[in-house]
């Protein structure tokens, strides 16, 4: 039974795996802006939404009331092969950084897919299959969602096929094969397969491709094939709803301790695992029950929250998506190629916009070799080797610490470790050797994307 009233309560299985998503949006006053109609920039209905995303998956989107929607058993099999995933205390990188700080990190690198990413891919490959659907299309970057999705459909045959960032496709041939393993297409994008890859190339002869080209792609098979139906791994409401299950369970470990953590961290590319993990407490401190610091934490290449606009834009670089309110650089932003910390969206969750710009969380941005130099400490001291994007979590997690030596505070922090970086070993090489370097775009280049920004009254 689940209980709307009671939004603060983690309902637990028998095997400490929530049995409810927790939808954060029921308790904030301020709504995140409704996603708009590209064309009319009128608030877009269950129906217009349908033709891209499946049915159940439309209806948890633009649902901002309901608390608590019950996870489907057979979501719950699938879960329990891979959790409820471990909350480490973080004892050997306290003693390295000789602080008073208690470390504390929730893992989600325990699964074939490396990251928090197969949460989401299980839930809506799930919906899909329901409603019937042959098969999915999607973008990957990083390929880290590609394979989650990848797993995810093989586990319940359906079809899916991936659009993969070009720079990634070529940098990452072995993401690619752990997804055509899984029985997945790969495509690099942008590709002559579409006809928003073709205009795109026209357009950008040589370009290394962004997850905004992607999604278009990704976007126009679904819509044009029947039987299929396009599915994201972050950004949208729904997967940070499905991604409540990392807070929720953090939140029930915690409890089960008699600990509370001051400080939030995570990485935050769309703001999947950030607004994920943060669910619940975030609901406490909307309520006026407890309060917690949330930093999000971004790359200094690609710094929607600190550097970027709140406003309307588009979610590809295709213009055919919903606009969605949000901190962005623009559609039109692509990040250095030099950038290998993935993180690489020119927007942000409209949810952890709205709630940012509330001032209900603090977010800072991190240069990506000093985010190297935190992966490797941390590597050297608990031993797990993570993924760029979590290392930028690492990163704060670690400056927090750091300052609590200074100050002799001995506050607990907690930081979401998103997942393991066995297929970034490219940019550790580059790290090793000593050839990474930063890039942080000057005014002058953000306000290209920003140029590009849609005019929407609001
Ligand atoms: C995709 C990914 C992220 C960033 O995505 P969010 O939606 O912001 O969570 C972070 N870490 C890992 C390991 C990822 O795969």
């Amino acid at each position: 039974m689940i209980e709307n009233k009671i939004p603060y309560k983690t309902y637990l299985d028998e095997n400490e795996i929530p049995t409810a998503w927790y939808n954060l949006r029921a308790d904030m006053k301020v709504k995140p802006a409704p996603l708009l109609n590209p064309a009319t920039h009128k608030p877009l209905s269950a129906d217009e939404l349908t033709p891209i995303f499946c049915e159940e998956l439309v209806k948890q989107e633009l649902d901002n009331d309901t608390a608590f929607f019950p996870i489907p058993q057979e979501i719950l099999d699938f879960y329990k092969m891979y959790r409820p995933s471990p909350l480490v205390r973080a004892y050997c990188l306290e003693k390295v950084l000789d602080t008073p700080a208690k470390i504390y990190y929730k893992f989600e690198g325990n699964n074939t897919s490396g990251s928090h990413k197969l949460n989401s891919a299980i839930a809506q490959a799930y919906y899909a299959k329901k409603q019937g659907l042959k098969g999915v299309t999607t973008e990957t970057g990083a390929g880290q969602w590609g394979t989650a999705l990848s797993m995810a459909c093989a586990y319940l045959g359906l079809d899916c096929k991936v659009f993969m960032v070009k720079v990634s496709y070529e940098q990452k041939p072995f993401r690619r094969e752990v997804m055509r393993t899984y029985g997945a297409s790969v495509t690099p994008s942008p590709s002559m397969e579409t006809a928003v890859g073709r205009k795109i190339l026209a357009e950008h002869p040589g370009t290394t491709g962004s997850l905004g080209c992607a999604i278009s792609e990704a976007v126009e098979v679904a819509t044009q094939n029947p039987g299929y139906r396009y599915v994201l791994g972050s950004v949208l409401n729904q997967v940070l709803l499905h991604q409540s299950i990392i807070g929720l369970e953090t939140k029930a470990a915690f409890d089960k301790i008699g600990v509370k953590p001051d400080i939030i961290i995570g990485c935050a590319g769309g703001g999947s695992n950030l607004g994920g993990l943060i669910a619940p407490f975030m609901g406490e401190k909307l309520r006026g029950e407890a309060d917690y610091r949330i930093i999000a934490v971004e790359p200094a290449s690609c710094p929607s929250f600190t550097r970027g606009k709140f406003a309307y834009d588009f979610c590809d670089t295709g213009m055919i998506c919903p606009l969605a309110k949000m901190y962005t650089l623009g559609s039109g932003f692509i990040p250095s190629p030099n950038h290998a910390g993935g993180l690489r969206f020119h927007g942000m969750s409209t949810t952890l916009s709205q709630l940012y710009h509330d001032g209900y969380m603090e977010a800072r941005s991190v240069e990506q070799t000093s985010v190297f130099e935190a992966a490797e400490l941390f590597a050297r001291s608990e031993g797990i080797l993570p993924a760029p994007e979590s290392s930028h979590a690492i990163r704060a997690a670690m400056d927090e610490a750091l300052r609590c030596r200074e100050t002799g505070e001995e506050k607990n922090i907690l930081f979401g470790l998103t997942g393991t970086g066995y297929f970034d070993l490219v940019a550790y090489q580059k790290f090793n050797d000593g050839q990474m370097t930063d890039y942080i775009p000057t005014d002058a280049d953000l306000a290209v994307g920003f140029a590009g920004l849609p005019k929407v009254e609001d």
